[in-house]
């Protein structure tokens, strides 16, 4: 059996480091070409149903959609989390359908066994005026959350410093959910960043531009690698 153990080793040791040990990040563009209003469960178990996507909001002076927003800034990020060595995986690659709804993109951080659950997404407001970014994390719930809440309120703060940074809008701070299908049902630690209001003419103008979706993804990789662990420079 040592002999055999020894061997084990020195396959193991053969591996490339990166291989054996690169961890899994979900990226979930929110929304979809489509809203989907059927509704489930708000978390396992549960008799409170909420509905599975309204759609999101949509750039005041651009037009652009929110999910194609989300979509634009996660395709960005995947590039740069790629050549850091992380394994990424999507929850949608294109906006072209109906939204799959939060449970399914939280069975797909959870199949992934993901070391994170990144959902990206921008805010609206009916007031043009409210602008800023945030970060919403679970809330502590036993037997649904209490397993990724402290990991996950640290990523929500690691990450909303930097794409404030990466964005230099204002700063609205974290925001706790227990409400959110797409927390209570993941087993990953789980954040959802808010980078700004397409609601907000000036937040909108800058969004719509490659430069800013750049500069989301940068802010958003380099607080994904500092929650792993791992060198923010190696984000570019
Ligand atoms: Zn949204």
């Amino acid at each position: 059996m040592r002999s055999l153990g020894v061997a084990l080793a020195a396959i193991v040791l053969a591996l490339p480091a990166t291989a054996a040990r690169a961890p899994v990040v979900v990226l979930d563009p929110g929304h979809d070409l489509r809203a989907n209003p059927a509704t489930e469960p708000i978390g396992p178990g549960s008799t409170t149903r909420k509905i599975k996507d309204g759609g999101g909001t949509s750039g005041v002076v651009s037009g652009l959609a929110e999910a194609e927003l989300n979509l634009r800034v996660a395709l960005r990020l995947r590039v740069l989390l790629e050549r850091a060595g992380v394994r990424v995986v999507m929850t949608r690659t294109k906006t072209a359908g109906t939204s799959i709804g939060n449970v399914a993109r939280a069975r797909i951080a959870n199949r992934a066994s993901a070391a994170l659950f990144l959902r990206i997404h921008a805010d609206g407001a009916s007031d043009s005026g409210v602008r800023g970014t945030h970060t919403l994390h679970p809330s502590l719930r036993r037997g649904w959350t209490d397993d990724i809440y402290v990991a996950s309120t640290r990523a929500a703060r690691i990450i909303q410093g930097e794409v404030v940074r990466a964005l230099a809008f204002p700063d609205r701070g974290l925001q706790e959910r227990s409400d959110f299908t797409g927390f209570n049902w993941s087993d990953a630690p789980v954040v959802l960043a808010e980078l700004g209001f397409m609601t907000n003419p000036t937040e909108d103008r800058l969004l719509a531009t490659e430069a800013y979706q750049h500069r989301a993804a940068l802010g958003l990789c380099r607080g994904a690698l500092r929650f792993l662990g791992r060198p923010k420079a190696s984000c570019g």
